[in-house]
């Protein structure tokens, strides 16, 4: 009994000595950013290891403002559907992942932002001419993918499309292969994400985005509740980011020159 006991009593005290070691003013990071890992253009975990996309160059340009360089951040996936559970359980600093600030998510997270307004949309096989609006959807033999957890999801059960049978897996891409092979007919969630997929190459030329704009999607960063100053912090970044360019050459540089933007949105957040 004695010597787990003294095991964990070292182990603690081990612990607190490591954390007050590292918790210098000038030794901080690594911030931890969760990003998309599979969203071309707006958070990509390519091949080779390396990040790109929209929602990548706004974390780096606001980890930054932070004091945390290009090489103390750790960018950690995080799935639509587990945002808010891995802000709350300090899996991730902040989210930096086409994350729309809404009602719901804002009773367990605090957001900065938004930095960004995108729409929802349909993506569709470029050679099926059937779904043209959103009302080709709501019919029971329209077969309608999207991710769990997302607003996009829940648009099309409240109210696009409630008759449309959908499809709810854990990420875009995924959708994307089921639109490819003809598991389903369409897929739906904001226009940047589906503009990426579009572009990427490989798939020039095989899907049509119907541009609609069937909702309005507010990116904010996610952080945990109550982070205050963290908030009032990152707003004044994403502030500087549009004020200096950097907003809008990172806009033109992931989204390509197909995509028809939106300006940057006033900042709405203060708690
Ligand atoms: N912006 C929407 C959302 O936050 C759809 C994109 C996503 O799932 O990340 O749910």
């Amino acid at each position: 009994m004695k010597v787990p006991q003294a095991g964990v009593i070292a182990a603690v005290i081990g612990l607190s000595l490591t954390a007050s070691a590292c918790g210098g003013a000038d030794d901080k990071g690594p911030l931890a950013v969760g990003i998309k890992f599979d969203q071309p253009g707006v958070g990509m975990r390519e091949p080779d290891g390396t990040f790109t996309g929209f929602d990548v160059d706004v974390a780096r340009y606001v980890a930054k403002e932070l004091g945390y360089p290009k090489d103390k951040i750790v960018f950690k996936e995080v799935l639509s559907n587990d945002r808010e559970l891995l802000i709350e359980y300090n899996e991730v600093d902040i989210v930096v992942a086409s994350y729309s600030i809404n009602a719901k998510r804002k009773q367990k997270v605090d957001f900065a932002g938004p930095y960004f307004l995108a729409h929802q949309d349909l993506m569709v096989r470029a050679d099926d001419p059937t779904i043209t609006k959103a009302e080709d959807l709501n019919n029971a033999n329209k077969r309608l993918c999207s991710v769990t957890g997302s607003t996009s999801a829940e648009n099309v059960r409240k109210n696009l499309a409630p008759k449309a049978s959908l499809l709810e897996l854990g990420g875009y891409s995924e959708c994307v292969v089921a639109l490819k092979e003809g598991l389903v007919d369409a897929l739906t969630t904001d226009n940047s994400i589906l503009a990426g997929f579009a572009a990427r190459k490989g798939n020039e030329g095989k899907f049509r985005l119907i541009g609609l704009s069937l909702s309005s999607e507010n990116y904010g960063i996610g952080m945990k509740k109550g982070s205050g100053e963290l908030q009032v912090k990152i707003n004044k970044a994403i502030r500087k980011m549009v004020e200096d360019g950097t907003w809008e050459a990172a806009v033109k540089k992931n989204f390509g020159t197909g995509y028809k933007y939106e300006a940057a949105p006033a900042i709405t957040t203060s708690n």
